[in-house]
């Protein structure tokens, strides 16, 4: 071991400067560095999965099993009493998914105990909300708050989020999720912010600087990670964790913006690799990603965290290391700064650096960082939470409050034959019948929460019957049973005789990515999806309803797509609600009885078919030259696209100046955009570029813009969206990041669909070079 280096700084009464919370982070860290050694530095890179967690797991694993000890470090062999031990020895650094404020400051009491008395970093997949944490607010997932194309509004949901994690003691959230979704098979589409390089990107940088504010300075602020390095939303056969098997060219285009803007734009501090391989390489030992673009060409500044036991599976996934040794060496070489979760990491880290195969400044650059986050945090004045007080932030009015509107703004309505919808404002004793899987339970969560407390989520019934009673609608309900085997035929006549006796029955179908609902999980981690279909009986149910001839809405609930072509042929009206998380159900129910003008946009396109995949709206120019001999070529609904019970007429676009003239020009872009129809509502205007010749092939369409705008009946207003060099660039044969000379399609509408679209064009008379290789 390295020897500990003896001039030590010390405060007027003798205690060490570290533990002085008016010394500067820097000085801070630098001393409490001189007192460690090299262990004592790699046991702060060793995070392990909360006790409870572990409890939970051996509980479930034979005693057998339990005695097992292999390298891949899951539980056999590390029980949650040793790890308990190790923790309060200052031999842990992190913990993952501690869900109480209780353990929360029990673990970091043990870690008191230790000689340093270096607190923990607890880190949780608070990806909308605190969602592992019972009592949290559950926002919309991921792809509903892209489907909002409301920064701002998510930024603060994720500031409230901060403010809930950490009243609960909990101060890194394994959020944003900015794989850029090409392959919605992918069983976390729902996690995703969609399809679209620059949506995903704005969600990206409005989450972490939401969750870190500036600098996560402070008791009220948290880390974020972005994830996964990279790309494992586009595998090869859509199976989670396969292999991917882009070009550099697609990964610098469409993957890598959201990540160079989540360092350069948001000061994310640290960043997930992935468990997937691209192109031969996987993520965890990824040199180039992860040192040499990330870090040395973008500036990231922060440190890396491996995904779950992926740095032991650099052997034994992979195959392209001995053992889990080797695999360590690969890792932490190519920049990674920590491992999720297990043993033996610590002692083979250890020995590798004794043997000269990783260079101890790795580790230094690691236990630096990692330090710098706790006393950033004030973890080391104030590492305990006060468990009343987590009360009162958890669910509270204001996060409520935003939680429903997120909800409202991201619920698009995708058909609505003859304005089937909105539902009449008076009822008149009119009956409506309500069935399907998902009508009555905690579906619209979503991945990556608990189950949650009765009284704090509203389920489609709940919301529907709540406002249709009040409006003098009957409301019946009818539970079908579960996607799969439950909806029986039996269960089928029963829903189609109580149907026949109905006005109008709505039909809430959809798939269930609720993580704690197994087996009934259809779509999430590690569940993807071979058909874009409705799983199980839910056609054959819909089916016999639509046969009746009534009128039919149909509700999907959902964090991926549903290509259901034949349904929204034959369904009055389909209203995507995506899963708009605690509120689902008022904010659908608003919508159905017209309360809420729906105004949500679709994040991806929704194809017709899985044999259209990957269908995404940008696409390359040649991509639909030729045809399928039994599918159309277009999708069901495109990108962008959301219906409203409004008209908005949008006029030509006009421009500040046609001629763009150097790095720091703008070109405004203005429309004029007029709600023409009886009812106040929103609108997300979109700008989409093209380059019209280009030394690569360019996509046909990128989204460059968009505002989300409110407008009476009537109104009409005007709004601008900025063109900058960086929405005209890309990169060149040597990867420079640059505008070429040559014309640019400029369209603005409210769709990505052409129809949609109204164009102009804007010339850049001389190249510009935003970024050198
Ligand atoms: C997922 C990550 C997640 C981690 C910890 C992994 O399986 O891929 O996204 O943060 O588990 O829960």
């Amino acid at each position: 071991a390295a020897c500990k280096n003896e001039t030590k700084s010390t405060t007027n009464d003798g205690s060490p400067l570290y533990l002085d919370p008016t010394a500067s982070v820097n000085d801070r860290v630098e001393d409490l560095m001189s007192r460690m050694t090299l262990e004592d530095k790699v046991y702060q890179m060793c995070q392990y999965v909360g006790l409870e967690h572990m409890k939970a797991a051996e509980s479930k694993i034979s005693a057998e099993e339990l005695d097992k000890n292999d390298a891949l470090g899951f539980y056999p062999g590390v029980l949650s009493d040793s790890v308990g031990r190790l923790a309060a020895a200052g031999k842990i650094g992190s913990f993952l998914h501690v869900v109480t404020p209780e353990e929360a400051n029990y673990l970091q009491k043990l870690a008191l105990q230790s000689p340093l008395k270096i607190p923990l970093l607890i880190g949780i997949d608070a990806i909308h909300g605190n969602g592992l944490v019972s009592g949290s607010t559950i926002y919309p997932s991921p792809i509903s708050q892209a489907a909002t194309f409301d920064d701002a509004l998510v930024k603060e949901g994720s500031r409230q989020t901060a403010l809930e994690m950490r009243a609960n003691g909990m101060h890194w959230s394994f959020t944003p999720n900015i794989d850029v979704l090409r392959d919605p098979r992918w069983g976390r589409t729902g996690e995703t912010y969609g399809e679209d390089p620059f949506l995903v990107g704005n969600m990206g940088v409005a989450t972490i600087s939401g969750l870190q504010s500036d600098d996560f300075t402070g008791s009220e602020n948290v880390i974020a990670c972005a994830k996964h390095l990279i790309a494992g939303s586009s595998s090869i056969n859509g199976l989670n964790a396969a292999p991917t098997d882009v070009s550099k060219r697609t990964l610098f285009e469409i993957f890598l913006p959201p990540y160079r803007r989540a360092v350069q734009e948001a000061n994310v501090f640290s960043i997930m690799a992935a468990h997937n391989e691209v192109a031969g390489m996987p993520g965890h030992m990824d040199k180039f990603m992860m040192n040499d673009l990330m870090r040395e060409r973008w500036g990231f500044n922060g440190f890396y965290v491996s995904d779950w036991n992926d740095v032991s599976r650099i052997a034994y996934w992979h195959h392209v290391a001995k053992d889990f040794k080797q695999s360590i060496e690969f890792s932490v070489n190519a920049g990674m700064d920590m491992n999720m979760h297990g043993p033996t990491f610590d002692k083979l880290l250890i020995e590798l650096v004794n043997e000269g195969k990783v260079d101890v400044a790795r580790v230094n650059y690691a236990c630096k960082k990692l330090l710098e986050v706790k006393f950033r945090l004030g973890l080391f004045e104030n590492p305990f939470v006060d468990i009343e007080k987590s009360k009162t932030v958890n669910f509270s009015e204001a996060h409520q409050k935003n939680a429903l509107e997120q909800a409202r703004r991201s619920i698009v309505l995708q058909t609505n034959k003859n304005n089937a919808l909105p539902l009449s404002e008076n009822g008149n004793g009119k009956t409506i019948f309500i069935t399907g899987p998902n009508a009555n339970n905690q579906t619209t969560l979503g991945d990556w929460v608990s189950p949650q407390p009765e009284e704090n989520v509203v389920t489609m019934v709940e919301g529907i019957t709540q406002i249709g009673e009040a409006k003098g609608y009957k409301v019946n309900y009818f539970d079908s049973g579960d996607r799969s085997k439950e909806i029986t035929d039996a269960n089928i006549d029963l829903a189609a005789q109580k149907a026949k006796q109905s006005d109008i029955v709505i039909l809430v179908l959809g798939e269930n990515s609720f993580r704690h609902d197994w087996p009934r999980k259809t779509t999430g981690e590690n569940i993807d999806r071979a058909t874009l279909k409705l799983s199980g009986n839910q056609m054959k149910l819909a089916n016999k309803i639509l046969d009746l001839g009534k009128k039919v809405i149909v509700v999907y609930i959902s964090g991926s797509p549903i290509a259901e072509p034949g349904l929204e042929n034959r369904a009055n009206a389909v209203l995507n609600t995506w899963e708009s998380g605690a509120f689902a159900g008022q904010a659908a129910a608003e919508i159905l009885f017209g309360q809420v003008n729906p105004s949500g946009k679709l994040p991806l396109t929704v194809p017709r078919s899985v044999g259209q995949l990957q269908m995404v709206y940008n696409h390359k120019p040649t991509a639909y030259i030729h045809k399928y001999n039994t599918e159309k070529k277009v999708p069901l609904h495109p990108f962008g696209f959301g219906l409203s019970y409004t008209n908005f007429e949008f006029s030509e676009p006009k421009l500040s100046k046609d001629v763009f003239a150097g790095i720091d020009d703008v070109i405004n872009v203005t429309v004029e955009v007029s709600n023409t129809g009886a009812l106040d509502g929103e609108e997300v205007v979109q700008l989409y570029i093209h380059d019209d010749i280009s030394s690569y092939t360019r996509p046909v369409k990128e989204l460059k813009g968009y505002k989300r705008i409110a407008l009476k009946a009537g109104e009409t207003k005007s709004v601008t969206i900025p063109v900058k060099a960086e929405s005209l660039a890309m990169y060149d044969k040597d990867f420079n990041f640059v505008v070429e000379p040559g014309t640019f399609t400029i369209m603005t509408g409210n769709s990505s669909a052409d129809k949609d679209l109204k164009t102009t064009t804007i010339s850049v008379a001389e190249g510009i070079v935003l970024d050198k290789n």
